[in-house]
């Protein structure tokens, strides 16, 4: 044996020269025990050393950049997205900048315009709070589209406008009635007025054409591009179905995926099924090893699932989607074969059903990192739960300060105080890692990093934050970005840090983060993304 022992650590030394050099960097590891550096060198996609001088590995074919003063912090983690809705928001109207029912409507009639009458009509993110807080209705767009289907996604996805058409096509009338989890907002006579929450949008939306295989691998490679150009490097896809799987692998082997991609399967279909039967799959690119499950809709449209009524509501206490048993019943079967479980929990109500579902399945503190997407509005004496059974609080800062306006209202003062409180679950030692839900919100990760440690909106409001006491400092703030993005997928062994041996996945900005005024950071822009020692976007012509 030792002979060949001796060999290989004879080839180790020689195989010490870097591919790739970074020098003259302001670098920000994101790990404690060495937290800057100035240099950095890659190997074959991975890290081989990073400090103030990694000169020994340069050799005669390594490349070299000077970062000339320019920041480097470890590739950055959306641990919460919607790869195929960001693909899907270039092709349909987004709504988000639009301030009056009218001006959507004159969006619509222009879009129809330019279609052939019949064909439908997408839009999404229209916010009725940017128009005094009344829900629009089908009336305010039949005009605009009298011969056109049209089908309009609220901001938080959980509630659809719809026109005549639509309503018509889908045969919605006064005597639909309610589905379970979902409702159909209606007028004094009990007619529909053409808005639709949580499941009811299936009423309607389940006659929008589906994407095929090729739409969703565009989508997807679409997604995937603005990723590597906005410094992510790893995304957690929040619901993938068998076509979105296929699709990814498709990019994978053409080598058109530059981010690696953590895969929760969308709900206890027949993808679950399958996985189940065979296990999870782990990846560098693609990683297989959860089920994501939704417990309510959300605060925006009153359908979070809350333990006493809306303060803005009365009698209105949302929508349970899931029952314990339900979550409790998935959650063994995930057990037992090595499954994460991700349930998208919003209200105080559906948190503590998920917290108790999860609880009876885990009995107490582990290692099986199962998570509850978004976390929003906790009752006080539930924070503890988290601990308690060691789940994980995948949070979306940007959500805190796009709900800030409204949130007092939905919840009223006291409870608003157990929203968007990642700080209480930091002090607990519960990880916080960080994502945007795009589409949800925009997929750029400094505007999270921004609200995170501001916790104000772009304009620099309120003045000194809202909820102040629950901002991240900023080295909390990339380490949510990074390795607690990493942690929550069982990949802290490979990325998440600059560290030797770990994955070469980095970027390079073009200003300081951790150092400059939080207004600047809403300015900065990435310059390069590196993805496994290979440099997947640059801003340089
Ligand atoms: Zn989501």
């Amino acid at each position: 044996m030792l002979p060949i022992l001796v060999l290989l650590a004879a080839v180790g030394v020689q195989a010490q020269t870097a591919d790739l050099v970074i020098t003259g960097a302001r670098i920000y590891t994101a790990n404690p025990a060495r937290r800057t550096a100035s240099a950095i060198a890659i190997q074959d996609g991975r890290i081989l050393a990073v400090g103030q001088d990694v000169s020994p590995h340069t050799g005669p074919n390594t490349r070299r950049i000077d970062a000339r003063g320019a920041a480097v912090i470890p590739g950055l983690i959306d641990s919460h997205v919607h790869m195929e809705g960001l693909g899907d928001l270039l092709e349909v109207l987004d709504l988000r900048q639009v301030r009056s029912v009218a001006a959507v409507a004159e969006l619509v009639r222009q879009e129809a315009a330019r279609r052939p009458a019949g064909e439908w009509i997408r839009g999404r993110a229209w916010d009725q709070t940017n128009w005094g807080g009344q829900f629009p209705t089908a009336r305010d767009l039949a005009a605009a589209a009298p011969l056109h289907p049209v089908y309009l996604t609220r901001v938080d996805g959980h509630a659809a406008w719809v026109n005549p058409k639509a309503l018509d096509l889908a045969g919605v009338t006064a005597a639909t009635q309610d589905p379970p989890g979902g409702k159909i907002i209606r007028d004094a006579a009990g007619a529909p007025t053409g808005v639709l929450i949580d499941r009811a949008m299936g009423l309607v939306g389940r006659r929008l054409p589906g994407a095929s295989q090729e739409v969703t691998r565009k989508r997807l490679a679409a997604a995937a591009r603005e990723c590597a150009r906005l410094g992510l490097t790893s995304v957690h896809d929040a619901g993938v179905g068998a076509q979105g799987l296929a699709a990814y692998r498709d990019l994978a082997a053409r080598n058109e995926l530059p981010v690696r991609v953590y895969v929760m399967i969308g709900g206890p279909g027949a993808l679950w099924r399958d996985f189940l039967a065979r296990g999870p799959e782990v990846g560098e690119r693609i990683t297989v090893r959860s089920i994501k499950l939704m417990a309510d809709g959300a605060l925006g449209s009153r359908g979070a699932a809350l333990l006493e009524p809306y303060s803005d509501d009365p009698g209105n206490t949302g929508l349970l989607m899931l029952t314990r048993e339900q979550i409790e019943q998935v959650g063994r079967e995930a057990f037992q074969r090595g499954f994460q479980v991700n349930t998208h929990a919003i209200g105080d109500r559906a948190n503590r059903v998920v917290l108790e579902g999860y609880g009876a399945v885990l009995g107490g503190r582990n290692d099986r990192r199962w998570r509850i997407e978004h976390s929003q509005v906790i009752a006080p004496a539930d924070f503890e739960l988290f601990a308690r059974y060691s789940v994980i609080a995948a949070m979306q800062a940007t959500h805190a300060t796009s709900d800030m306006r409204w949130a007092e209202a939905r919840l009223g003062q006291e409870r608003v105080k157990g929203a968007y409180a990642w700080r209480r679950f930091l002090s607990l030692g519960v990880p916080v890692p960080n994502g945007s839900d795009f589409p949800v919100e925009e997929p750029n990760p400094l505007l999270g990093f921004y609200a995170a440690i501001t916790r104000q909106d772009r304009a620099g409001n309120p003045k000194d934050g809202w909820q102040p006491d629950q901002r991240m400092t900023r080295e909390e703030a990339l380490r949510s970005w990074t390795i607690a993005g990493a942690h929550a997928a069982f990949e802290e062994d490979k990325k998440g840090t600059l560290e030797p041996g770990k994955l070469a996945d980095l970027v390079m900005l073009s200003a300081d983060i951790m150092t400059i005024p939080p207004a600047q950071i809403l300015k900065t822009r990435v310059k390069m993304t590196i993805l496994g020692g290979e440099i997947v976007y640059s801003d340089a012509p």
